[in-house]
Protein backbone atom coordinates (compact mmCIF):
# COMPACT_ATOMS: atom_id res chain seq x y z
CA UNK A 1 0.00 0.00 0.00
CA UNK A 2 1.37 3.39 -0.94
CA UNK A 3 1.12 6.26 1.07
CA UNK A 4 1.83 9.80 1.12
CA UNK A 5 1.89 12.12 4.01
CA UNK A 6 1.60 16.03 3.50
CA UNK A 7 3.53 18.12 5.95
CA UNK A 8 7.18 17.56 6.89
CA UNK A 9 7.45 19.05 9.55
CA UNK A 10 7.58 17.93 13.56
CA UNK A 11 4.52 15.60 12.63
CA UNK A 12 4.38 14.70 9.34
CA UNK A 13 8.08 14.00 8.98
CA UNK A 14 8.13 11.66 12.21
CA UNK A 15 4.76 10.08 10.81
CA UNK A 16 6.06 9.38 7.19
CA UNK A 17 9.47 7.99 8.74
CA UNK A 18 7.73 5.53 11.07
CA UNK A 19 5.46 3.85 8.56
CA UNK A 20 8.97 3.63 6.60
CA UNK A 21 10.38 2.36 9.18
CA UNK A 22 7.64 -0.66 9.06
CA UNK A 23 8.12 -1.70 5.86
CA UNK A 24 5.66 0.03 3.98
CA UNK A 25 6.13 2.88 0.46
CA UNK A 26 5.69 6.13 1.65
CA UNK A 27 6.29 9.55 -0.02
CA UNK A 28 6.75 12.34 2.09
CA UNK A 29 5.51 15.94 0.45
CA UNK A 30 5.98 19.45 1.15
CA UNK A 31 5.22 22.46 -0.24
CA UNK A 32 8.63 23.90 1.10
CA UNK A 33 11.24 23.10 -1.85
CA UNK A 34 14.13 24.39 0.43
CA UNK A 35 13.30 21.72 2.97
CA UNK A 36 12.57 18.99 0.68
CA UNK A 37 15.97 19.71 -1.22
CA UNK A 38 17.76 19.21 2.83
CA UNK A 39 15.45 16.18 2.98
CA UNK A 40 17.18 14.38 -0.52
CA UNK A 41 20.51 15.65 0.37
CA UNK A 42 20.70 13.72 3.87
CA UNK A 43 19.50 16.65 6.26
CA UNK A 44 16.94 17.14 8.51
CA UNK A 45 15.37 20.28 8.81
CA UNK A 46 14.54 19.68 13.04
CA UNK A 47 16.13 18.18 16.11
CA UNK A 48 14.30 15.11 16.62
CA UNK A 49 16.14 12.68 18.87
CA UNK A 50 16.83 9.29 16.51
CA UNK A 51 15.26 10.93 13.37
CA UNK A 52 18.30 11.57 11.31
CA UNK A 53 18.97 7.72 11.67
CA UNK A 54 15.82 6.37 10.58
CA UNK A 55 15.35 8.80 7.74
CA UNK A 56 18.59 7.68 6.31
CA UNK A 57 18.60 4.48 6.49
CA UNK A 58 14.79 4.40 4.88
CA UNK A 59 15.50 7.29 2.62
CA UNK A 60 18.60 4.47 1.11
CA UNK A 61 16.31 1.89 1.36
CA UNK A 62 13.70 3.50 -0.77
CA UNK A 63 11.33 2.87 1.64
CA UNK A 64 11.27 6.88 2.07
CA UNK A 65 11.26 9.71 -0.67
CA UNK A 66 11.09 13.15 -0.55
CA UNK A 67 9.50 15.69 -2.83
CA UNK A 68 7.22 18.71 -3.73
CA UNK A 69 5.26 17.39 -6.54
CA UNK A 70 1.46 16.67 -6.02
CA UNK A 71 0.70 14.64 -9.67
CA UNK A 72 3.65 12.21 -9.22
CA UNK A 73 2.99 11.30 -5.42
CA UNK A 74 -1.10 11.63 -4.91
CA UNK A 75 -2.70 9.08 -7.76
CA UNK A 76 -0.83 5.80 -6.98
CA UNK A 77 -1.50 6.98 -2.84
CA UNK A 78 -4.31 4.40 -1.16
CA UNK A 79 -3.67 7.14 1.88
CA UNK A 80 -2.99 10.41 2.13
CA UNK A 81 -1.94 11.78 5.44
CA UNK A 82 -2.38 15.62 5.80
CA UNK A 83 -0.15 17.09 8.59
CA UNK A 84 0.42 20.52 7.41
CA UNK A 85 0.48 23.01 10.23
CA UNK A 86 -2.94 24.50 11.91
CA UNK A 87 -1.21 27.89 13.81
CA UNK A 88 -3.54 30.25 15.66
CA UNK A 89 -5.26 32.70 13.38
CA UNK A 90 -5.61 36.43 14.47
CA UNK A 91 -9.06 35.64 16.37
CA UNK A 92 -7.45 32.67 18.39
CA UNK A 93 -9.34 29.80 15.97
CA UNK A 94 -7.27 27.22 14.21
CA UNK A 95 -5.67 29.07 10.71
CA UNK A 96 -6.92 26.00 8.11
CA UNK A 97 -5.79 27.71 5.49
CA UNK A 98 -2.93 25.63 4.82
CA UNK A 99 -5.12 22.25 4.68
CA UNK A 100 -8.27 23.44 2.40
CA UNK A 101 -5.15 24.39 0.37
CA UNK A 102 -3.76 20.85 0.18
CA UNK A 103 -7.53 19.69 0.12
CA UNK A 104 -8.50 21.92 -3.25
CA UNK A 105 -5.14 20.16 -4.45
CA UNK A 106 -5.29 16.95 -3.98
CA UNK A 107 -9.48 16.01 -4.98
CA UNK A 108 -8.50 16.06 -8.69
CA UNK A 109 -5.66 13.69 -8.22
CA UNK A 110 -6.89 11.02 -5.67
CA UNK A 111 -7.45 7.40 -6.74
CA UNK A 112 -10.94 5.82 -6.46
CA UNK A 113 -9.83 4.02 -3.56
CA UNK A 114 -8.35 6.43 -1.60
CA UNK A 115 -8.85 7.74 2.54
CA UNK A 116 -7.73 11.42 3.32
CA UNK A 117 -6.81 11.35 6.89
CA UNK A 118 -6.57 14.75 8.71
CA UNK A 119 -3.12 14.19 11.13
CA UNK A 120 -2.79 18.16 11.60
CA UNK A 121 -5.20 19.31 14.88
CA UNK A 122 -8.07 21.07 13.62
CA UNK A 123 -11.44 22.19 15.12
CA UNK A 124 -14.29 19.69 15.07
CA UNK A 125 -16.40 19.71 12.09
CA UNK A 126 -13.35 20.09 9.97
CA UNK A 127 -13.63 16.47 9.02
CA UNK A 128 -17.07 16.47 8.18
CA UNK A 129 -16.27 19.20 5.67
CA UNK A 130 -13.26 18.10 3.96
CA UNK A 131 -15.47 15.27 3.30
CA UNK A 132 -18.36 17.41 1.82
CA UNK A 133 -15.67 19.82 -0.25
CA UNK A 134 -14.16 16.47 -1.48
CA UNK A 135 -17.61 15.18 -2.44
CA UNK A 136 -18.27 18.24 -4.48
CA UNK A 137 -14.59 18.76 -6.17
CA UNK A 138 -14.62 15.17 -7.29
CA UNK A 139 -18.50 14.18 -7.81
CA UNK A 140 -18.07 11.00 -5.76
CA UNK A 141 -17.73 10.35 -1.79
CA UNK A 142 -13.71 10.41 -0.79
CA UNK A 143 -13.00 8.23 2.20
CA UNK A 144 -12.22 10.52 4.86
CA UNK A 145 -10.77 10.18 8.62
CA UNK A 146 -9.41 11.91 11.51
CA UNK A 147 -6.00 10.59 12.91
CA UNK A 148 -4.96 13.00 15.52
CA UNK A 149 -1.30 12.84 16.66
CA UNK A 150 -0.91 12.72 20.22
CA UNK A 151 3.39 12.41 20.09
CA UNK A 152 5.13 15.18 22.03
CA UNK A 153 9.05 16.82 20.15
CA UNK A 154 11.55 15.22 21.88
CA UNK A 155 10.11 11.88 22.08
CA UNK A 156 8.28 11.51 19.02
CA UNK A 157 9.35 7.95 17.44
CA UNK A 158 8.64 6.72 20.87
CA UNK A 159 5.49 8.01 20.96
CA UNK A 160 4.92 7.52 17.36
CA UNK A 161 5.87 3.71 17.54
CA UNK A 162 4.54 2.76 21.10
CA UNK A 163 1.53 4.96 21.44
CA UNK A 164 -0.15 5.19 24.37
CA UNK A 165 -3.36 4.89 22.21
CA UNK A 166 -4.26 5.59 18.29
CA UNK A 167 -7.71 7.18 17.83
CA UNK A 168 -9.23 7.44 14.60
CA UNK A 169 -12.53 9.25 13.38
CA UNK A 170 -14.16 7.50 10.63
CA UNK A 171 -18.06 7.34 9.35
CA UNK A 172 -17.50 3.87 7.98
CA UNK A 173 -15.88 0.76 10.02
CA UNK A 174 -14.28 -0.47 6.10
CA UNK A 175 -12.52 3.18 6.64
CA UNK A 176 -11.01 2.36 10.13
CA UNK A 177 -9.94 -1.46 9.27
CA UNK A 178 -7.84 0.03 6.80
CA UNK A 179 -6.07 2.66 9.38
CA UNK A 180 -5.58 -0.35 11.65
CA UNK A 181 -3.70 -2.64 8.93
CA UNK A 182 -1.42 0.51 8.26
CA UNK A 183 -0.95 0.93 12.28
CA UNK A 184 -0.80 -3.15 12.79
CA UNK A 185 3.51 -2.44 13.56
CA UNK A 186 2.34 -0.17 16.31
CA UNK A 187 -0.36 -2.29 18.44
CA UNK A 188 1.89 -5.72 18.84
CA UNK A 189 1.72 -4.79 22.95
CA UNK A 190 -2.12 -4.44 22.84
CA UNK A 191 -1.94 -0.68 22.35
CA UNK A 192 -5.72 0.35 22.36
CA UNK A 193 -6.68 1.34 18.47
CA UNK A 194 -9.78 3.53 19.30
CA UNK A 195 -12.03 3.81 16.68
CA UNK A 196 -15.31 6.74 16.86
CA UNK A 197 -17.07 9.49 15.09
CA UNK A 198 -15.39 12.34 13.73
CA UNK A 199 -16.36 14.57 15.89
CA UNK A 200 -15.42 12.30 18.96
CA UNK A 201 -11.94 12.05 17.55
CA UNK A 202 -11.41 15.94 16.78
CA UNK A 203 -12.84 16.95 20.30
CA UNK A 204 -10.79 14.01 21.88
CA UNK A 205 -7.09 15.97 20.76
CA UNK A 206 -8.24 19.31 22.08
CA UNK A 207 -9.44 17.94 25.37
CA UNK A 208 -6.27 15.89 25.75
CA UNK A 209 -4.38 18.78 25.42
CA UNK A 210 -6.65 21.28 27.15
CA UNK A 211 -6.29 18.64 29.89
CA UNK A 212 -2.88 18.66 29.79
CA UNK A 213 -2.15 22.33 29.73
CA UNK A 214 -4.95 22.58 32.54
CA UNK A 215 -2.57 20.58 34.68
CA UNK A 216 0.15 23.09 34.14
CA UNK A 217 -1.32 26.25 34.73
CA UNK A 218 -2.80 24.55 38.57
CA UNK A 219 0.18 23.55 39.66
CA UNK A 220 1.51 27.15 38.17
CA UNK A 221 -0.93 28.88 40.02
CA UNK A 222 -0.51 26.80 43.12
CA UNK A 223 3.86 27.14 43.35
CA UNK A 224 2.95 31.04 43.23
CA UNK A 225 0.60 30.49 46.00
CA UNK A 226 2.64 28.53 48.02
CA UNK A 227 5.91 31.25 47.72
CA UNK A 228 3.21 33.39 49.32
CA UNK A 229 2.14 31.59 52.31
CA UNK A 230 5.91 29.94 53.50
CA UNK A 231 4.79 26.27 51.95
CA UNK A 232 7.39 24.17 49.22
CA UNK A 233 5.52 23.32 46.18
CA UNK A 234 7.73 20.54 45.75
CA UNK A 235 6.65 19.11 49.30
CA UNK A 236 3.21 19.88 48.28
CA UNK A 237 3.92 17.89 45.02
CA UNK A 238 5.01 14.86 46.59
CA UNK A 239 1.56 15.16 49.20
CA UNK A 240 -0.99 15.04 46.40
CA UNK A 241 0.77 12.96 44.07
CA UNK A 242 0.53 9.39 46.06
CA UNK A 243 -3.43 10.31 45.93
CA UNK A 244 -3.87 7.41 43.06
CA UNK A 245 -6.52 9.88 41.85
CA UNK A 246 -3.95 12.70 41.61
CA UNK A 247 -0.84 10.84 40.39
CA UNK A 248 2.51 12.88 39.88
CA UNK A 249 2.63 13.07 36.14
CA UNK A 250 2.56 17.00 34.49
CA UNK A 251 2.84 18.42 37.91
CA UNK A 252 6.02 20.00 37.51
CA UNK A 253 5.27 23.96 38.28
CA UNK A 254 7.65 25.65 35.91
CA UNK A 255 8.11 29.63 33.83
CA UNK A 256 4.74 28.36 32.26
CA UNK A 257 3.62 26.16 28.90
CA UNK A 258 4.67 26.98 25.55
CA UNK A 259 5.34 25.24 21.95
CA UNK A 260 3.17 24.86 18.82
CA UNK A 261 0.19 22.68 20.46
CA UNK A 262 -0.77 23.72 24.07
CA UNK A 263 -1.39 27.41 23.67
CA UNK A 264 -2.75 27.67 20.24
CA UNK A 265 -4.66 24.56 21.03
CA UNK A 266 -6.15 25.66 23.98
CA UNK A 267 -7.33 29.39 22.42
CA UNK A 268 -9.09 27.34 19.81
CA UNK A 269 -11.07 25.28 21.36
CA UNK A 270 -12.01 28.27 23.54
CA UNK A 271 -13.03 29.70 20.20
CA UNK A 272 -15.12 26.80 19.29
CA UNK A 273 -16.90 26.78 22.54
CA UNK A 274 -17.54 30.54 21.31
CA UNK A 275 -19.08 29.70 18.05
CA UNK A 276 -21.30 27.35 20.03
CA UNK A 277 -22.56 30.22 22.03
CA UNK A 278 -20.72 28.29 25.10
CA UNK A 279 -18.08 30.01 27.65
CA UNK A 280 -14.76 27.77 28.72
CA UNK A 281 -14.45 30.03 31.52
CA UNK A 282 -11.71 26.91 32.96
CA UNK A 283 -9.49 27.13 29.65
CA UNK A 284 -9.60 31.12 29.90
CA UNK A 285 -8.11 31.07 33.34
CA UNK A 286 -5.94 28.05 32.04
CA UNK A 287 -4.60 30.79 28.94
CA UNK A 288 -4.87 33.75 31.29
CA UNK A 289 -2.50 31.66 34.15
CA UNK A 290 0.09 30.48 31.71
CA UNK A 291 0.61 34.31 30.56
CA UNK A 292 0.97 35.27 33.82
CA UNK A 293 3.37 32.19 34.56
CA UNK A 294 6.07 33.21 31.56
CA UNK A 295 6.47 36.60 33.28
CA UNK A 296 7.26 35.24 36.62
CA UNK A 297 11.13 34.64 36.39
CA UNK A 298 11.30 38.31 34.85
CA UNK A 299 9.62 39.72 37.71
CA UNK A 300 12.21 38.07 40.06
CA UNK A 301 14.89 39.57 38.43
CA UNK A 302 13.54 42.70 38.12
CA UNK A 303 12.98 43.23 41.76
CA UNK A 304 16.39 41.16 43.17
CA UNK A 305 17.97 44.43 40.97
CA UNK A 306 15.63 46.83 42.48
CA UNK A 307 14.04 47.89 39.80
CA UNK A 308 17.06 48.71 37.44
CA UNK A 309 17.80 45.38 35.29
CA UNK A 310 19.93 48.30 33.03
CA UNK A 311 23.86 47.69 32.55
CA UNK A 312 23.05 43.97 34.16
CA UNK A 313 24.34 41.30 32.10
CA UNK A 314 22.01 37.92 32.21
CA UNK A 315 22.78 34.49 31.14
CA UNK A 316 19.71 32.86 29.92
CA UNK A 317 20.34 28.91 30.00
CA UNK A 318 17.36 26.88 27.95
CA UNK A 319 15.48 28.70 24.90
CA UNK A 320 13.36 25.77 23.06
CA UNK A 321 9.91 25.47 25.24
CA UNK A 322 11.16 22.07 25.97
CA UNK A 323 14.36 19.90 26.44
CA UNK A 324 14.61 17.60 23.89
CA UNK A 325 13.94 19.74 20.70
CA UNK A 326 14.60 22.87 18.88
CA UNK A 327 10.90 24.46 18.77
CA UNK A 328 10.93 27.92 20.21
CA UNK A 329 7.00 28.38 19.04
CA UNK A 330 5.49 30.51 22.13
CA UNK A 331 8.46 29.69 24.00
CA UNK A 332 8.57 31.32 27.70
CA UNK A 333 12.67 31.91 27.29
CA UNK A 334 11.44 34.12 24.22
CA UNK A 335 9.21 36.72 26.85
CA UNK A 336 11.88 36.34 29.47
CA UNK A 337 14.39 38.01 26.49
CA UNK A 338 11.94 40.53 25.49
CA UNK A 339 11.50 42.10 28.94
CA UNK A 340 14.89 41.50 29.69
CA UNK A 341 15.71 43.48 26.32
CA UNK A 342 13.39 45.76 27.16
CA UNK A 343 14.55 47.09 30.39
CA UNK A 344 18.51 47.66 28.90
CA UNK A 345 19.90 44.33 30.39
CA UNK A 346 22.59 42.63 28.18
CA UNK A 347 21.83 38.99 27.35
CA UNK A 348 23.81 36.07 26.91
CA UNK A 349 22.08 32.62 25.56
CA UNK A 350 22.80 29.06 25.48
CA UNK A 351 20.76 26.00 24.00
CA UNK A 352 21.95 22.88 23.05
CA UNK A 353 19.99 22.65 19.56
CA UNK A 354 17.47 25.86 19.78
CA UNK A 355 19.59 29.00 19.26
CA UNK A 356 19.86 28.82 15.36
CA UNK A 357 16.13 29.36 15.57
CA UNK A 358 16.43 31.86 17.93
CA UNK A 359 19.07 33.25 15.78
CA UNK A 360 16.72 33.70 12.92
CA UNK A 361 14.13 35.68 15.36
CA UNK A 362 16.76 38.00 17.57
CA UNK A 363 19.90 38.17 14.87
CA UNK A 364 22.26 39.92 17.39
CA UNK A 365 20.17 41.51 20.54
CA UNK A 366 21.68 38.54 22.56
CA UNK A 367 24.88 37.00 22.53
CA UNK A 368 25.15 33.15 21.42
CA UNK A 369 27.05 31.19 23.55
CA UNK A 370 28.61 27.78 22.75
CA UNK A 371 28.09 26.02 26.18
CA UNK A 372 26.19 27.28 29.06
CA UNK A 373 29.02 28.17 31.20
CA UNK A 374 30.22 30.79 28.42
CA UNK A 375 27.26 32.32 28.92
CA UNK A 376 27.57 32.98 32.70
CA UNK A 377 30.69 34.51 32.04
CA UNK A 378 30.73 37.69 33.68
CA UNK A 379 27.07 37.63 34.25
CA UNK A 380 25.18 39.08 37.36
CA UNK A 381 22.67 36.19 37.04
CA UNK A 382 21.56 33.43 35.26
CA UNK A 383 17.91 32.61 34.26
CA UNK A 384 16.94 29.18 34.07
CA UNK A 385 14.25 28.25 31.25
CA UNK A 386 14.65 25.18 29.73
CA UNK A 387 15.65 22.07 31.86
CA UNK A 388 18.09 20.54 29.03
CA UNK A 389 19.79 17.08 31.12
CA UNK A 390 23.33 19.23 30.89
CA UNK A 391 22.27 22.20 33.41
CA UNK A 392 21.20 19.47 36.02
CA UNK A 393 25.08 18.99 37.43
CA UNK A 394 26.94 21.98 37.25
CA UNK A 395 30.43 22.48 38.90
CA UNK A 396 29.43 25.15 41.30
CA UNK A 397 32.76 26.17 42.25
CA UNK A 398 33.87 27.11 38.88
CA UNK A 399 30.80 29.07 38.21
CA UNK A 400 30.96 31.21 41.07
CA UNK A 401 34.33 32.19 39.54
CA UNK A 402 32.71 32.53 36.11
CA UNK A 403 30.17 34.99 37.07
CA UNK A 404 30.32 38.82 38.47
CA UNK A 405 27.58 37.51 40.75
CA UNK A 406 26.45 34.00 41.39
CA UNK A 407 22.57 34.49 41.57
CA UNK A 408 20.52 31.48 40.00
CA UNK A 409 16.76 31.76 38.60
CA UNK A 410 15.70 28.75 38.34
CA UNK A 411 12.38 28.43 36.35
CA UNK A 412 12.31 24.69 36.28
CA UNK A 413 13.21 24.07 39.63
CA UNK A 414 16.41 21.93 39.08
CA UNK A 415 18.18 22.50 42.18
CA UNK A 416 17.86 21.93 46.61
CA UNK A 417 16.85 24.88 48.11
CA UNK A 418 18.91 23.96 50.61
CA UNK A 419 21.85 22.72 49.34
CA UNK A 420 22.23 25.86 47.00
CA UNK A 421 21.70 27.53 50.45
CA UNK A 422 24.84 25.48 52.26
CA UNK A 423 26.60 26.10 49.07
CA UNK A 424 26.09 30.40 49.83
CA UNK A 425 24.76 30.55 46.43
CA UNK A 426 21.58 33.13 46.13
CA UNK A 427 19.20 30.77 44.42
CA UNK A 428 14.93 31.12 43.60
CA UNK A 429 12.70 28.67 41.82
CA UNK A 430 9.01 28.59 41.45
CA UNK A 431 7.03 27.86 44.44
CA UNK A 432 9.82 26.88 46.99
CA UNK A 433 9.66 27.56 50.94
CA UNK A 434 11.70 31.29 51.65
CA UNK A 435 11.29 31.98 47.68
CA UNK A 436 9.74 35.85 47.19
P1 LIG B 1 5.16 22.24 11.28
O1 LIG B 1 4.89 23.68 11.18
O2 LIG B 1 6.40 21.74 11.91
O3 LIG B 1 5.09 21.58 9.82
C1 LIG B 1 4.07 21.82 8.91
C2 LIG B 1 4.59 21.53 7.50
O4 LIG B 1 3.51 21.64 6.57
C3 LIG B 1 5.66 22.52 7.04
O5 LIG B 1 6.81 21.82 6.59
C4 LIG B 1 4.99 23.26 5.87
O6 LIG B 1 5.89 23.66 4.85
C5 LIG B 1 4.01 22.21 5.38
N1 LIG B 1 2.90 22.75 4.58
C6 LIG B 1 2.12 23.82 4.85
N2 LIG B 1 1.21 23.98 3.86
C7 LIG B 1 1.41 22.98 2.96
C8 LIG B 1 0.80 22.61 1.72
N3 LIG B 1 -0.22 23.30 1.21
N4 LIG B 1 1.28 21.51 1.07
C9 LIG B 1 2.31 20.82 1.56
N5 LIG B 1 2.92 21.13 2.74
C10 LIG B 1 2.49 22.19 3.41
O7 LIG B 1 3.87 21.63 12.01
P2 LIG B 1 3.83 20.41 13.05
O8 LIG B 1 4.38 20.83 14.35
O9 LIG B 1 4.35 19.18 12.40
O10 LIG B 1 2.25 20.28 13.24
C11 LIG B 1 1.41 19.79 12.23
C12 LIG B 1 0.04 19.55 12.80
O11 LIG B 1 0.10 18.53 13.79
C13 LIG B 1 -0.58 20.76 13.49
O12 LIG B 1 -1.96 20.75 13.29
C14 LIG B 1 -0.26 20.53 14.96
O13 LIG B 1 -1.18 21.16 15.80
C15 LIG B 1 -0.38 19.03 15.04
N6 LIG B 1 0.42 18.41 16.11
C16 LIG B 1 1.68 18.85 16.36
C17 LIG B 1 2.44 18.22 17.35
C18 LIG B 1 3.82 18.69 17.68
O14 LIG B 1 4.33 18.30 18.73
N7 LIG B 1 4.47 19.49 16.86
C19 LIG B 1 1.90 17.15 18.08
C20 LIG B 1 0.62 16.71 17.77
C21 LIG B 1 -0.12 17.35 16.78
Amino acid sequence: MKITVIGTGYVGLVTGTCLADSGQDVTCLDIDEGKIERLNAGEIPIYEPGLTELVTRNHAAKRLTFTTDYAASIPSARCVFIAVGTPQGDDGSANLSGLWAVVETIAPLLAENAIVVIKSTVPVGTNRKTAARLAELTGRNVDVASNPEFLKEGAAIDDFTKPDRIVVGVDRPEVAEVLKNIHKPFLRNEHPFLAMGWESAEMTKYVANCMLATKISFINEMANLCEHVGADVNEVRRGIGHDARIGFKFLFPGVGYGGSCFPKDVRALIRVADDNDMTCRMLAAVDEVNDVQKHVLGEKLYRYFDGDLSGKTIAVWGLAFKPRTDDIREAPALVLIDRLLSEGASVRVHDPVAMKNVKAVLGDKVAFCEHHYDAAEGADAVAICTEWNEYRMPDWEFLRHKMKNCAIFDGRNLFDPAAMRDLGIWYTGIGLAGDD
